[in-house]
C-alpha cells in the first residue's frame, strides 16, 4: 500500500473525528481561497460561493480549532520557517464585487480577516478573463474593503496567463500592479497570487524581482515550513460540503499531490497550466 494512500486514510479518519466534535490537529497550514461570493441561490458559475455557505465553512473550521490569522502574517511565518500549525488564512482572488457586497459583512462579523488579490487594470469592469462572472470591484470599493481591514494583494494588472507573454509585458503586469495597488490602498502590497494559476521559472523570477515576497498558486494543498514560498500551494473553497472540508483539512501535506517537486514546472520546462485555476 503506497504512503500517499496511508497518509489520505488517516486523513479521512481525522475528518471523521473532526465532523464528531473533535480539533484539528494537522501539522501546517491552510489558505481558504474563495473567487466570487453572493446571495443568488440559482447561480451556479463555477466558483462561486454563497455568503451564507461561507460564513459555514468558517464557522465549522473555527469550531474545529483553526485559527484565522492576516494572509501577511501566514506569509512572514512560513519565510521564517516558524510553526504554523492549527493556522488558516482567507483569501478571494480576482478582486470581484461580491467581496465588497456579500463576503465583507460575514468577515466583519465573525472577525476574520481576509485578503483580496486584486487586478489592478480591471477596476469596475466585467472580468474579460471570465465571462458571465460578476464584475470587478471598482476602486472606491476596494477602498472601502480595505478600510474594513482587509488586505489587498496583486493579481497582475489584467490577469493575463504570464507564461504566454513576452518578459517585458510580464513585468508590466507584476511591478504595474504592485504600484498601482500601493497607490490605490496607501498601504505595502508584496503578496502575489499567479493568474490561472499559471506559472514557469521566468514568472517566477519576475515576480522576485518586482518585490513581492510570497506567491501562492492554484494547486491544493497544505503549507508547512520549508516549501518555496514562491509556489505556495491553498484550498480551493468550491464545492466544499462540511464533509469534504473536514475530510480535506484532516489530511497531511503529503498526502497531496507533490506540487513543490521540479516536474511540478512540466517535464521540459513547459509552464505549469493548471486545469482548474482562475
Ligand atoms: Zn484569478
Amino acid at each position: 500500500m503506497s504512503a500517499n494512500l496511508l497518509a489520505r486514510m488517516a486523513g479521512a479518519a481525522r475528518s471523521l473525528r473532526l465532523t464528531a466534535g473533535g480539533e484539528c490537529r494537522v501539522p501546517g497550514a491552510v489558505v481558504f481561497a474563495y473567487h466570487d461570493i453572493g446571495s443568488d441561490p440559482a447561480n451556479r458559475t463555477d466558483y462561486y460561493v454563497s455568503a451564507d455557505t461561507m460564513r459555514r465553512q468558517l464557522t465549522s473550521a473555527a469550531e474545529w480549532g483553526i485559527r484565522f490569522i492576516d494572509l501577511a502574517e501566514l506569509s512572514r511565518m512560513v519565510i521564517a520557517g516558524e510553526c504554523l500549525d492549527g493556522l488558516a488564512a482567507v483569501v478571494f482572488d480576482d478582486s470581484l464585487v461580491g467581496v465588497h457586497h456579500d463576503a465583507m459583512p460575514v468577515l466583519v462579523d465573525l472577525g476574520i480577516p481576509a485578503t483580496v488579490f486584486t487586478v489592478s487594470a480591471a477596476l469596475g469592469q466585467a472580468p474579460p478573463w471570465w465571462p458571465g462572472a460578476a464584475r470587478v470591484m471598482t476602486r472606491g470599493e476596494v477602498q472601502e474593503v480595505v478600510a474594513a481591514g482587509i488586505r489587498v494583494a496583486s493579481h497582475t494588472r489584467t490577469h493575463a496567463s504570464l507564461p504566454n507573454i513576452t518578459r517585458d509585458a510580464i513585468t508590466s503586469e507584476v511591478t504595474g500592479a504592485r504600484s498601482e495597488l500601493e497607490d490605490l490602498t496607501q498601504s505595502r502590497v508584496d503578496l502575489f497570487a499567479y493568474p490561472f494559476g499559471h506559472y514557469d521559472p521566468r514568472v517566477v523570477d519576475e515576480v522576485k524581482e518586482a518585490g513581492y515576497i510570497c506567491a501562492y498558486t492554484f494547486l491544493n494543498g497544505r503549507i508547512t515550513p520549508g516549501l518555496d514560498e514562491f509556489r505556495l500551494p491553498r484550498l480551493n473553497m468550491w464545492n466544499q460540503s462540511r464533509t469534504r472540508l473536514a475530510y480535506h483539512l484532516s489530511r497531511s501535506a503529503a498526502s497531496w499531490p507533490d506540487h513543490q517537486l521540479p516536474h511540478a514546472y512540466g517535464d521540459r520546462g513547459e509552464p505549469n497550466l493548471q486545469r482548474d485555476g482562475r
